[in-house]
């Protein structure tokens, strides 16, 4: 079983495990450390909780049925969001595409996958101004135009070469 409990802090309501009532608990949404006494409990929850020593985070199954109650992964996943936003991966595998299509011969399918990348990335960066690496994006949209162009350049020559 856990008990509910609404923090002394951020006033959120969190679930423990019935045996750790009267421990020393750090509220899961602000931190706040407080004392849990079994009677400041607002509910329970009724359920497989009874191992000793489990802790909140293994018993999160149990405080999504809380009304209200944000489930942690939501934040979590926003963070997530957040910080793959800020990284934009698009951007920057653009970039390692663009100097891969550097390398001759079977940098030409390459390049192409270095600019769709790009755009994407620069995408992310004009519709989200959190979205980092621009730069990157940038060099490499650059790096993979230069690539086709000189691979365009060097297919016209060659025809050249053979047909003039
Ligand atoms: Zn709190």
């Amino acid at each position: 079983m856990a008990l509910i409990f609404n923090c002394q802090d951020c006033n959120q309501p969190f679930s423990v495990p019935e045996n750790l009532c009267g421990t020393a608990y750090s509220c899961p949404h602000c931190g706040f450390r407080m004392s849990l006494d079994r009677s400041e409990s607002v509910g329970q929850i009724d359920g497989a909780d009874t191992d000793v020593g489990m802790s909140y985070d293994e018993n999160n199954g149990a405080s999504d049925e809380m009304p209200g109650d944000m489930p942690e992964w939501a934040t979590d996943q926003e963070t997530l969001e957040k910080m793959l936003l800020q990284a934009n991966p698009m951007a920057r595998l653009s970039y390692w595409m663009g100097l891969l299509s550097l390398i001759p011969c079977i940098g030409f399918p390459i390049a192409f996958m270095a600019i769709r990348l790009g755009i994407r990335g620069l995408k992310n960066c004009f519709s989200s101004s959190e979205a980092g690496g621009l730069g990157f994006a940038l060099a490499g949209v650059s790096l993979g135009t230069l690539v086709l162009v000189a691979y365009f350049a060097l297919i016209f020559f060659a025809l050249r070469g053979l047909f003039g």
